[in-house]
């Protein structure tokens, strides 16, 4: 080297200390390396973010999102201290308060409503990933009133998924990215199992493997798919079902699989004059009934050797019984569902439908997955190989938020299950604690009492009429009507009807809104400017409609402006998370795993009181309100802070919140075991994380399977094997159609039950999204959609100063014919308006994208004042939302009657039913509507970002 050379430091020491845990810049739980360094000031800081190489979601893997957790972790809008209300709702102007008075207050609220009328106390959480927590809690404090954010969100997707398999995508459910050839895409999220997903499609791409993405967008993953099916929104179900009549009509389906592991074989009541018809046949045992092939006679499903018969009939007792099969054929033969019927109203080319359906045949039955690898299913039968479907799907939001959502998503588990394809080599494949039947998972709870527990969790998955949660006056339990005849599968509730429905005291008046980290009074409700209404409406005293909000939140978001009482969250590299198999884990098809996350850093907050984890709140004031299960007997606190709950905690005897490093008979023991006091300190030992592989020969067929049903009992997911086939005919739907028919003792309103009839078909259907036929086709033209950017999660990255930089305003996309027709050009602005409401946004253009379709990004726009951003800041002043336009209910229906705008099954939001026409107008400064100011309880952020740390 010349002597001139400059000396360059090419590997500087980044950081003096790393501490691994786990990201919580989205869903998707990757691990993460945080390094930390020492300041000027002698403690250790946060210098950098990178992925574990060893962790088995990300292996090591960052997305931009992940590596900007230090941005989040340093935000300005980061709030300090607890705060109370001084200014009018929604203002901003609050005096911020110590920790104990804040907890007196909170105390003094919450203790007379538990005391009295535990139901007046709505406590409804966002996105959270300690639902199994919090909802105990709420539990313990007997409100009915509990959910988390699925019922706007995915619900349909999950509960289609469970109903039907006992398993659904994303944390649960993965393809068998080693095998499948052909990968299909449909109305994808990108914030759900994010990482996995990309690597995924990396790994399909090296194999060669086919990616087909059905959304009517092309951005993300369906950016880098081999084939873009550019579908009409709402009409997904549609093409699935064709789909369906092309397999069908060809004979290209897995029948041996469906004989054996669905209930295609199983016998349906075929007589309408039959008080049960359209019900499943049962024996004495209760079990389902199927004929025999090899006596042509019935038997239970599940008896030793038995072979069911696809075509079985049976006449007893004067009804005659058909299977299910015969239906599903005579259903979907139809003609209804040819591609050249269903063709205009998916904006696809029939031929476009059949070459699909060929190329789904080819991939399935010309090349099946062989792994020589012997097993034996639930009905002794032993199986010399794992034979599977080399196709996979995966699905979110996209088909999920529709009015018709649920059996859309019924549909396409359907398609898969009609192929074979599901727990099979080169299929979808589920993810411990899944599968786990409908049947397997609780009931929900809504009877409360003065001063007592609720009787069991809120949410479950009802199996029929007498399941729904009503009160002795058949009205709505739940404040959010959740598994009431309005939405009876709401396996999620339905956060998105708690403010309108407690502003207009239907069913009843609340006393306390708590919410934690739900952003209600802005991205996370529709009819945003109309719910901000409602949190300040006063009553005829001038007392607020709503009388007491309180939130809990570790940002000044738009709606802690709105609380009276703001209990001050942590980062989350500041607090102890589980990440649990109670809850929403971490496992993979061949595994099971779960994760915590841990204080990497001291919260500071310097000059004010400081903020607390919220669940160590929680637990604070389970002790205070003496809730059973947070109390000792002597009246003391059960658990001193969340992380003594995460180690003690017991759900059952042996199974708590994780299923690591457990204390066994004879020593340390995974998934069953009693609490271990250094349970957290081993996981920070294996770099944050558990994982407990299945065994090669319990790896597929797991509903079946006996291998991997023991496998399941010793680790604790069940306590007893529980093989069950997958309900092709959901009977459930079935019995809530009876009653629409008059049959039984509990009946819905009449208003309901021609709508009811309508829907509820135990046999997926498609329907147009309801209001389509209360609007005049031409009035309101487009489909208006809005995604979830990859390099946002909700509306939290617009306080990153890094994120900020890709999504810093979010045009309005307009489709090419629909761009020159208007006389669009750059730099434009237009007038969107629904049937609800008008928005005037910045527009661009956008070639990949459905003819009749406009959309943008979720969550970029915000409020004046909220989030420590400038007046100006571009997401202020240009940014904007779509859910003004969206109506919490449809069109008034001309009968003094409005449906909610939620999928009539479980009551998810319908976000993507929303019609709109659009025209070009002048630009205003600002987009509209524009909203007053919030005061900012934070503060501003600076205008330049500077972080460095020093050694
Ligand atoms: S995908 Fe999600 S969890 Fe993973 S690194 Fe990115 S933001 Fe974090």
């Amino acid at each position: 080297m010349s002597a001139s050379q400059p000396r360059t430091e090419t590997s500087p020491r980044i950081s003096d200390e790393i501490r691994k845990t786990t990201c919580y810049m989205c869903a998707c739980r990757c691990g993460i390396d945080v390094h930390l360094k020492k300041g000027a000031d002698g403690k250790k800081h946060v210098a950098y973010i990178e992925g574990n190489r060893d962790h088995p979601v990300n292996h090591g893997v960052l997305c931009a999102k992940g590596a900007a957790g230090i941005m989040q972790h340093l935000s300005p809008a980061r709030l300090r201290a607890p705060l109370r209300r001084t200014g009018p709702r929604g203002s901003g102007q609050f005096e911020e308060i110590s920790w104990d008075e804040a907890m007196e207050i909170a105390e003094g609220w919450l203790r007379p409503l538990r005391e009295t009328a535990p139901e007046k106390l709505a406590f409804f959480t966002g996105r959270d990933q300690s639902q199994s927590f919090t909802g105990l809690w709420a539990q313990a404090f007997g409100t009915p009133n509990y959910a988390a954010h699925g019922g706007f969100c995915s619900v349909n997707m999950a509960a289609a998924g469970i109903y039907t398999m006992g398993g659904s995508f994303w944390e649960f459910g993965q393809p068998d990215w080693e095998r499948t050839r052909l990968f299909l895409l449909f109305g994808v999220a990108e914030d759900h199992d994010s990482n996995p997903m990309k690597a995924g499609i990396a790994t399909l791409k090296a194999r060669g493997a086919k990616v087909i993405g059905v959304n009517p967008i092309r951005t993300g993953y369906n950016a880098v798919a081999d084939e873009w099916v550019g579908i009409t929104p709402g009409s997904d179900g549609l093409l699935v079902l064709s789909l369906v009549h092309c397999l069908l009509k060809a004979g290209k389906i897995d029948l041996d699989y469906l004989a054996r592991f669905t209930n295609a074989p199983v016998l349906v009541d075929a007589d309408p004059r039959s008080p049960q018809f359209g019900l499943l046949l049962r024996g004495e045992s209760g079990r389902q009934m199927v004929i025999d092939r090899r006596t042509g006679r019935p038997a239970d499903f599940d008896a030793e050797g038995v072979e069911p018969d696809l075509r079985g009939k049976l006449r007893r007792a004067g009804v005659t019984h058909r299977s299910v099969f015969q239906h599903i054929a005579e259903m979907y033969l139809s003609n209804d569902y040819a591609p050249e019927r269903v063709a205009g109203r998916t904006g696809l080319d029939a031929n476009r439908i059949h070459r699909l359906a060929a190329e789904i045949a080819r991939a399935a039955f010309d090349e099946p997955v062989v792994i020589e690898q012997p097993w034996t299913d639930f009905r002794g039968v032993r199986h010399e190989r794992m034979v599977g479907r080399p196709v996979s799907f995966h699905a979110m939001r996209g088909v999920s938020a529709h009015s018709n959502g649920f059996q859309t998503c019924r549909a396409l588990h359907l398609l898969q299950i009609l192929l074979g394809s599901v727990e099979v080599p080169g299929g979808t494949r589920f993810r411990p604690p899944y599968p786990k039947p409908a049947t397997a998972h609780p009931l929900p709870h809504a009877r409360s009492a003065p001063g007592q527990p609720l009787g069991g969790p809120h949410l479950g998955y009802p199996q029929g009429p007498d399941d729904l949660c009503l009160t002795d006056e058949d009205t709505p339990a739940r404040i959010d009507k959740a598994f009431s005849w309005e939405a009876p599968l709401s396996a999620h509730g339905m956060m998105h009807m708690v403010i309108s429905n407690a502003h207009a005291g239907d069913p009843y008046r609340i006393d306390t809104l708590f919410l934690y980290m739900a952003n209600m009074a802005w991205n996370s409700s529709m009819n945003t400017t109309q719910v901000m209404q409602m949190l300040t409406d006063t009553d005829a005293d001038g007392e607020y409609v709503i009388p007491r909000i309180i939130c809990a939140d570790a940002y000044s978001s738009e709606m802690v402006a709105f609380a009276d009482l703001v209990l001050p969250d942590t980062t989350y590299l500041e607090r102890h998370d589980c990440i649990s198999l109670l809850d929403r884990p971490i496992s993979d098809a061949d595994a099971a795993a779960d994760a915590i996350r841990w204080p990497v850093v001291e919260p500071e907050r310097p000059g004010a009181a400081g903020v607390r984890p919220f669940q160590d709140v929680l637990c604070d004031l389970g002790a205070q309100l003496s809730l059973p299960g947070f109390t000792e007997a002597d009246g003391s606190a059960r658990y001193a802070n969340y992380a003594d709950y995460i180690q003690n905690h017991e759900r059952r005897p042996g199974i708590g919140p994780l299923a690591g490093w457990r204390m066994g008979e004879s020593g340390v023991a995974h998934g069953r075991g009693g609490p271990n006091a250094a349970q957290i300190d081993s996981y920070i030992a294996n770099g944050g994380f558990w994982r407990g592989e299945i065994a090669p020969d319990a790896r597929f067929f797991k509903p079946w399977n006996m291998a991997y049903q023991d496998w399941a009992v010793r680790t604790g997911l069940i306590d007893g094997p529980q093989p069950y086939i997958f309900s092709l005919w959901c009977e459930p739907l079935r019995r809530f159609q009876l009653a629409a028919e008059g049959h039984g003792r509990r009946q819905p309103p009449e208003h309901l039950r021609a709508r009811i009839r309508e829907t509820f078909s135990p046999l997926p259907i498609w329907y147009p999204p309801l209001g389509d036929d209360q609007r005049a086709p031409d009035a309101y033209p487009l489909h208006a959609l809005s995604q979830r950017p990859m390099a946002m999660y909700h509306s939290w990255g617009s306080q990153n100063a890094w994120l900020r930089q890709i999504h810093g305003v979010n045009p309005l996309y307009l489709p090419t014919a629909l761009w020159q027709e208007g006389g669009f050009a750059e730099g434009d602005w237009a007038r969107v308006s629904s049937p609800h409401s008008q928005i005037t946004v910045p527009v661009a253009h956008m070639a990949a994208l459905n003819r009749d379709t406009v959309w943008t990004w979720n969550a970029i726009g915000k409020r004046r004042g909220a989030w420590a951003l400038h007046r100006e800041a571009p997401e202020a002043t240009q940014g904007f939302l779509l859910n003004h336009l969206i109506h919490e209910l449809l069109p008034p229906r001309g009968d003094g009657l409005r449906w909610a705008n939620s999928d009539p099954i479980t009551g998810q939001a319908a976000w993507f039913d929303l019609r709109v026409r659009i025209e070009k107008v002048a630009a205003p400064r600002v987009s509209q509507p524009a909203h007053q100011a919030q005061a900012s309880p934070v503060g501003r952020g600076p205008r330049d970002v500077a972080q460095k740390v020093t050694r």
